[in-house]
């Protein structure tokens, strides 16, 4: 199906064109139609299904098609978990709005409250924001809102899951009733049900589930890097914002925490789940993942089996996977629709077999990429004291050509996962 049959206005159909997308996504198809006639909705998909556009889209067509009933009003609203998400969505507006001008303002914590009521007190079509900032805003009688003609919960699960309950509770109190409600979430949990209840009335239920085979929709890439300038590189792309939630493979345990405490010493945001750590350490670090507060999870394949994180936004691997299968469950973690790099491997000079045959199982090619400004010639640091007391693992320097001990220097790992470890 075309997005011309959704019945969206033609300059918002040619703002998609623009934008490179060629037909709606399961999740548009269903939604996008149904909003546009003003309907409630209940929208059950994950990230990285286009559930941005299945409903910016339409309530941007139904803002330029109808006039508003003041000028300056706000008349839509989206809700949502974090601060992330909020730049994000509000960056979708405006390339999907470049042909329908509307004034587009964000609200979030953390960054100066003056400039966000500046623009509130301006007047603005649209809000995109973070329930706690907006209800300190709207306490401070900053925000308008009593013409409001759209409201969006976005990752309704996620701001239950952070606790925003009290403060989402509020401000729709603060809205006219007569409006319409969309809800997106990944589940449809017992909370969530209450929650449309609350603020819905009569919603449709639009369910979209997992995409089946993620290798056809992520995209692949592959950096050849010098074994030694691995964690450079990783450190190198982890400099584009877009990598926000990173998910990283490494064959050993010992190798998960090298890397860690490198990106660490960097300022980067990490954690590690691997076989040694405790039920309660993989939980924190899942949890932790999970809420932003950390932004790379470094995980073993069999540490990283079963688990169901939503919004990763790419997955390393920073070692090659030693089966295709493994390959095949690494990627299947991240699913964004055709956003660039989803899925990165790392390749040294005896991966190449590896990734030829990889190519033919899933039966298509890999692009091979060089990453721009990034020191290829670096020469190899120093060992460090503890790397010599434990030799350094070959997903690293490579000095010790026979691998990894294995009394505890990351054979472990890497033996379950050779032998077939899956089930564990
Ligand atoms: P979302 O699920 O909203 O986070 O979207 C995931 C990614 O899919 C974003 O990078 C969008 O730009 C992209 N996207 C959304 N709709 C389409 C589409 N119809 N065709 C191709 N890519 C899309």
């Amino acid at each position: 199906m075309p997005f011309k049959a959704l019945g969206l206005h033609p300059l918002i159909l040619q703002a998609i064109q623009e934008t490179g997308y060629t037909e709606p996504t399961p999740i548009q198809a269903a939604a996008i139609p149904e909003i546009i006639q003003g309907r409630d909705i209940i929208g059950i998909a994950q990230t990285g299904t286009g559930k941005t556009a299945a409903f910016t889209l339409p309530l941007l067509h139904r803002l330029h098609s109808a006039a508003p009933t003041r000028r300056q009003a706000t008349r839509t609203l989206v809700l949502a978990p974090t601060r992330e998400l909020v730049v994000q969505i509000e960056e979708n507006v405006r390339a999907y709005a470049k042909h329908v001008p509307i004034e587009i303002t964000k609200v979030f914590g953390g960054v100066s409250e003056r400039p966000q009521i500046q623009a509130l007190r301006f007047g603005a079509e649209m809000v995109i924001a973070t329930p706690g900032r907006l209800l300190d805003l709207m306490s401070q009688r900053c925000a308008d809102f009593s013409a409001l003609e759209h409201l969006v919960l976005d990752e309704a699960d996620r701001m239950l899951d952070m606790g925003f309950l009290p403060a989402i509770r509020r401000v729709v109190n603060a809205l006219p009733k007569k409006r319409q409600t969309l809800l997106f979430s990944a589940t449809l949990s017992k909370e969530i049900e209450s929650l449309t209840h609350e603020f819905q009335s009569n919603p449709k239920i639009v369910q979209i589930g997992r995409r089946s085979n993620p290798a056809d929709t992520v995209t692949q890439l592959a950096y050849e890097v010098p074994r030694h300038l691995k964690t450079s590189l990783l450190c190198h792309l982890l400099k584009d914002p877009a990598m926000n939630m990173v998910l990283v493979f490494t064959r050993t345990k010992h190798g998960a925490d090298r890397v860690a405490r490198k990106l660490e010493s960097v300022g980067i945001k990490t954690g590690t789940l691997h076989a040694n750590r405790s039920q309660n350490q993989r939980l924190r670090a899942l949890g932790d993942f999970r809420t932003g507060a950390i932004r790379v999870l470094i995980a073993t394949d069999i540490a990283a089996r079963g688990i169901d994180v939503d919004g990763i936004s790419h997955v390393v691997n920073l070692d090659f996977p030693p089966q295709v299968e493994d390959y095949v469950h690494r990627i299947g973690r991240t699913g964004r629709a055709n956003a660039i790099g989803d899925a990165v491997s790392f390749i040294c000079q005896d991966d190449h077999g590896s990734l030829r045959s990889l190519e033919r199982f899933i039966g298509r090619g890999i692009v091979r990429k060089k990453a721009e400004g990034f020191d290829y010639s670096a020469p190899e640091p120093p060992m460090s004291l503890e790397e010599q007391r434990r030799g350094r693992g070959p997903e690293q320097g490579g000095r010790r050509s026979q691998g990894p001990r294995r009394d505890g220097g990351g054979g472990g790992d890497r033996r379950n996962s050779r032998s077939g470890g899956r089930g564990r």
